[in-house]
């Protein structure tokens, strides 16, 4: 029986609270911090139990180490933005207590996301005796785990490795993003990556495209390939992979606007001076769109996020594809919230369980596809985010 201190109250710290307090035997004392305490006293009145909430600036290391010498949580679960990771991780090791995330640092001034920055802690945490999980989200998070899981079951080695996360899912509005919109459009803006013969492959952003039927009847879609921050650990920790990609669906509204906002500089991180004042494009966006927070009663449809994985096994190639599909009103029925957030969020709260169990806990900073994927893949069956195993799959990929 733990306490935790959750630190970011935006839609996915609305579902890692909802779903940690569902758990009460594992999960038995629950604080939510974050910049704006009245949003914490909004996800906690939700909740058919008392949790405590607080304010905190999780830019600040001491405020971070004020707070969490006074709750004393066994560990933190940062689900403000990938800005605050490093002060939260220096917050962490000052008070001796472990860590998760779920989204790799970002300097708030260059929109460039690498793992490179949290891996340098690796030696602090190991000598302090803590851990920290990176990336127990969904992309990353349990895709690194379907292809730990798929390696680890179905393969002698791994050869390719496609990532497809399609969001079916339908809000209304012209544009908004199903995440924080900063990250969302400085990740969908960025230059391509993939993995190709041992290096990284630039392309132009959103210039390699397909289209893909999911199963189920979700439906057909067209896929962008884009870099997505697992793709730099899992090629590092499965050397084996010759080709590694990541594809995304977006519809045709959503790129036009995101091409109309590029053109006009509505998307750029450098501070504009208007009427005295200095303003980041990107970021006054964001006060425009709609909160994605807000999205949940109004988004209908599902999501289909997946791994397809080649590769040899008893000397013979296959390909294996193993998918979650979550229905955005199933989400909100129960955690008033839609699939985005709770696909995120439910991955979270596995994470920090399989750390208070004692199932993953070791020292240092580690990447998912590090621990064993087989009790996480089980309690994503139990804890709503059941998946799906398809041997020689029908579809080609390009
Ligand atoms: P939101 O913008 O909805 O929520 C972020 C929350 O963090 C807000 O409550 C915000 O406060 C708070 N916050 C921001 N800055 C600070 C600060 N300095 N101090 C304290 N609190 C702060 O984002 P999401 O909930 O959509 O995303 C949360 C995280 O999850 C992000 O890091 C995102 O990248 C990650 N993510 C990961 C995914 C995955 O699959 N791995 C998918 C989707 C998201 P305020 O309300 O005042 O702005």
């Amino acid at each position: 029986m733990s306490k935790i201190l959750i630190i970011g109250a935006g839609g996915v710290g609305g579902v890692v609270t909802h779903k940690c307090a569902q758990l009460v035997d594992v999960f038995e004392e629950i604080v939510l911090a974050s910049r704006n305490e009245a949003k914490c006293k909004k996800i906690a009145a939700q909740l058919n139990r008392p949790i405590e909430t607080a304010q905190v600036d999780a830019d600040n290391v001491s405020e971070l180490v004020e707070l969490i010498s006074r709750v004393k949580p066994d560990m933190v679960i940062n689900v403000a933005l990938p800005y605050q990771d490093l002060t939260i991780m220096d917050a962490c090791l000052e008070t001796g207590v472990h860590y998760l995330d779920t989204a790799n640092y970002e300097p708030l001034d260059t929109a460039k996301f690498e793992y490179s920055w949290q891996w340098a802690y690796q030696q602090k945490f190991e000598k302090a005796g803590l851990m920290a999980l990176l990336g127990s989200g969904f992309d990353p998070g349990a895709t690194n785990m379907f292809t730990a899981y798929i390696a680890k079951h179905y393969f002698d080695e791994i050869h390719t490795l496609d990532i497809i996360d399609v969001n079916g899912g339908d809000h209304g509005y012209p544009f908004a993003t199903n995440f924080n919109p900063e990250i969302n459009i400085r990740e969908v803006t960025a230059e391509c990556r993939h993995w190709e013969d041992g290096q990284f492959v630039e392309t132009p952003a959103m210039s390699t495209q397909q289209t893909f039927t999911c199963p189920e009847g979700v439906g057909t879609y067209n896929i962008y390939r884009m870099y997505h921050e697992e793709l730099e650990s899992l090629t590092k920790h499965f050397p084996s992979l010759k080709k590694a990609q990541f594809w995304m669906s977006f519809g045709d509204a959503y790129l036009k606007h995101l091409e109309v906002l590029g053109n006009v500089g509505m998307t750029g991180i450098e501070p504009v001076e208007y009427n005295g004042q200095q303003i980041v494009p990107i970021q006054f966006l964001k006060a425009l769109l709609p909160d994605p927070a807000s999205l949940g009663p109004r988004t209908k449809g599902k999501t289909c996020i997946g791994c397809v994985v080649t590769g040899i096994k008893d000397g013979k190639e296959k390909t294996v594809y193993l998918y979650n599909i979550c229905d955005h009103q199933q989400c909100y029925a129960e955690v008033q919230s839609q699939a985005i957030s709770y696909t995120t969020g439910v991955p979270a709260m596995i994470g920090a369980k399989m750390m208070l169990e004692g199932k993953w806990m070791k020292p240092g900073v580690w990447n998912m596809e590090q621990l064993d994927p087989d009790p996480f893949m089980e309690d994503m069956n139990k804890y709503g985010l059941p998946w799906v195993v398809i041997e020689d799959p029908e579809f080609e990929l390009a």
